[in-house]
């Protein structure tokens, strides 16, 4: 009785007349979803605590192998304002939220929930703090595709292994070498450094990675478009996220 939970509310649709049912990572229980009575109302005590992109602890009766429960109280931990004031922040906070509902599993068949909620508070901290989007989306998509097991390969040519690069390569998953990459237009040397960087680093290791790595959107395209051949996962925030800021 009285359990509780700590998570990032990763979307909010409206349930009833009057209710909401959000969809929140949570460190305890994985991804799960509360009912939220009176939600939509005015004057409703939870309001300001099932807005998306907002890290709560959650109140409420947990039973086993069930993924939809009832909201009795949540308390607000950290807003990210700022991701809800400015519209390229907020898109690209949308590219990670997305990024992190269609990369974890429900309830407890997520084997590491507290490991990706940490991934998404470093990641939404980062661009709360103003830190460049088109790095932070490159990171975290880059840690959270080797922690759902379609992580890039960066170490050698991802067909022969031979430990030389001229192009990253979507469709195979990573890095080829002169010779299997055939035809393919070579990639420069900074750009092939730049996309080992951000793999090896991801969001754990962003203050290196930023160090060394001038960031663009190259990256976070590439790792994409690997998802989307390689896990049939297509991000849609990520199409907004592209337009607004001209990529697309
Ligand atoms: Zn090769």
């Amino acid at each position: 009785m009285n359990d509780r939970a700590d998570g990032i509310i990763l979307k909010e649709m409206d349930y009833r007349e009057h209710d909401v049912m959000i969809t929140v990572l949570s460190e305890q229980y994985g991804k799960i979803a509360f009912t939220v009575s009176g939600a939509r109302k005015m004057s409703s005590r939870n309001k300001g605590s099932v807005l998306p992109y907002t890290k709560a602890e959650f109140e409420f009766d947990y039973k086993p192998h069930r993924t939809l429960f009832h909201l009795k109280r949540a308390r607000t931990l950290k807003l990210y304002r700022p991701l809800h004031e400015d519209l390229t922040l907020s898109s690209a906070a949308a590219v990670l939220i997305g990024t992190a509902d269609a990369l974890t599993l429900s309830g407890e068949e997520d084997d590491d929930p507290k490991a990706k909620l940490q991934l998404l508070e470093q990641a939404l901290d980062l661009l709360a703090e103003k830190e460049p989007c088109d790095l932070v989306i490159a990171c975290y998509l880059s840690e959270m595709m080797q922690l759902f097991g379609v992580g890039a390969e960066v170490d050698a040519c991802v067909h022969c292994g031979k430990p030389e690069a001229v192009v990253f390569s979507s469709d195979e998953g990573g890095f080829l070498c002169h010779e299997c990459a055939g035809s393919q237009e070579p990639m420069t040397k900074e750009e092939l450094m730049r996309m080992r960087r951000i793999v090896r680093g991801g969001i754990t290791h962003y203050s290196q990675v930023r160090q060394l790595v001038t960031p663009s959107p190259q990256d976070a395209f590439l790792l994409h478009e690997m998802l989307v051949r390689h896990a049939g996962i297509r991000i849609g925030a990520y199409q907004l996220y592209r337009k607004l800021n001209r990529y697309a």
